[in-house]
């Protein structure tokens, strides 16, 4: 028996939104039902583009669906989402959840409540490259993240903790598994009010330590992470695409991925480097996160960042922002 397709709406179509609008129109399951922006004329062209309608009042288009994607800019995140999870419909907020934790925790309860679905666009999870890495038993001791990019007015409504560093954030979480022990940090305002460039060492429970550098005014965009512990050094691109390890082995091994392999003797043992670059997987990474947000509302998957996590990751880089602002008033 088919399932009844699920009715979805895009509130937001900006630069990301539309991307939205795009894989929702191609998901089998889906009925993509339509779309709001405050600016309506943007609103209409895509609506045109992708065959579904523009409506001019939001209520209207909350009450016609089972669920919607949030896609306005992060500081008004949390009106909108309160608006639909109050109607008891799913929502998929894109990162960061809300601009503070106070409203966070508000849509976390308030989606227990309605039972709903909260998922949150921490896109990068999905990541081929790092993905990649579950093959690998990796557990860091030491990781070192990058995430560059020009200056462009979209994301600047909110300090630059909020709109890049908190998707390596994200990614720290998953990977450390443990709770944050201490924070070290610092940042610059350099052209917006708020900050444009912060760096920031996180120590785990755990042991694992981190550190974290963004910026919104670099010449070029770079998303990288390299990782290391006792036996293995991976360095990831993010941006590229590619994953690469290396690894130290007590026998020598000839599995397919191995691309290199050089000996050395530790404590009098010949052991082996061995470097590896796996093929990665090639798919559209919003287009998954927007089928598990699908299947996740009927029951066939779990989100893959739920609102918890996204509440986490706000969480840290709250406290960064707050460390930060204590050094430059
Ligand atoms: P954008 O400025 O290009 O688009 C935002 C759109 O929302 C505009 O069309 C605007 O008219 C509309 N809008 C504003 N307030 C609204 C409201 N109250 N109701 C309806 N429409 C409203 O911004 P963007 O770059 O598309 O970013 C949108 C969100 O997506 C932000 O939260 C941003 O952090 C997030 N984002 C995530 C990623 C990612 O990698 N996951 C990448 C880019 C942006």
């Amino acid at each position: 028996m088919s399932l009844k397709p699920i009715k979805i709406g895009v509130i937001g179509v900006g630069h990301l939104g539309k991307h939205h609008v795009k894989h929702y129109s191609r998901i089998p399951s889906v009925k993509l039902v339509g779309l709001y922006d405050l600016d309506f004329k943007r609103s209409s062209l895509v609506a045109k583009k992708y065959r579904t309608t523009a409506y001019k009042n939001l209520k209207k288009l909350i009450d016609d669906v089972d669920a919607l994607s949030v896609v306005t800019p992060t500081s008004n995140h949390f009106e909108v989402a309160k608006l639909c999870i109050e109607s008891k419909k799913h929502v998929f907020i894109e990162k960061p959840i809300t601009a503070d934790l106070k409203q966070a925790d508000f849509l976390l309860k308030l989606g227990r409540k309605n039972s709903v679905i909260i998922q949150v666009g921490h896109i990068e999870r999905l990541n081929p490259s790092l993905i990649a890495l579950d093959e690998y038993d990796v557990n860091p001791e030491f990781l070192e993240i990058q995430r560059l990019a020009p200056y462009t007015s979209r994301g600047s409504d909110v300090p630059v903790v909020l709109d890049k560093m908190i998707h390596d954030i994200d990614i720290l979480l998953s990977i450390a598994k443990s709770d944050v022990e201490s924070l070290e940090a610092t940042g610059l305002s350099i052209i917006t009010n708020s900050l444009d460039i912060a760096q920031a060492r996180i120590k785990f429970k755990n042991g694992t330590v981190a550190s974290l550098m963004s910026s919104r005014i670099a010449q070029h965009d770079v998303r990288k992470i390299k990782l290391f512990q006792k036996n293995l050094y991976s360095t990831i691109d993010l941006l590229n695409g590619s994953t690469e390890i290396y690894k130290v082995e007590r026998n020598k091994r000839h599995r397919s991925d191995i691309l290199h392999s050089a000996d050395f003797e530790r404590n009098g043992e010949k052991c082996f480097i061995t470097y590896m670059k796996p093929e990665l997987k090639k798919y559209d990474a919003l287009e998954l996160e927007l089928k598990n947000f699908s299947n996740s509302i009927i029951g066939r998957e779990k989100p893959i960042v739920d609102g918890k996590s996204g509440r986490d990751a706000l969480s840290v880089a709250l406290k960064i922002q707050k460390i930060i602002k204590k050094d430059f008033p």
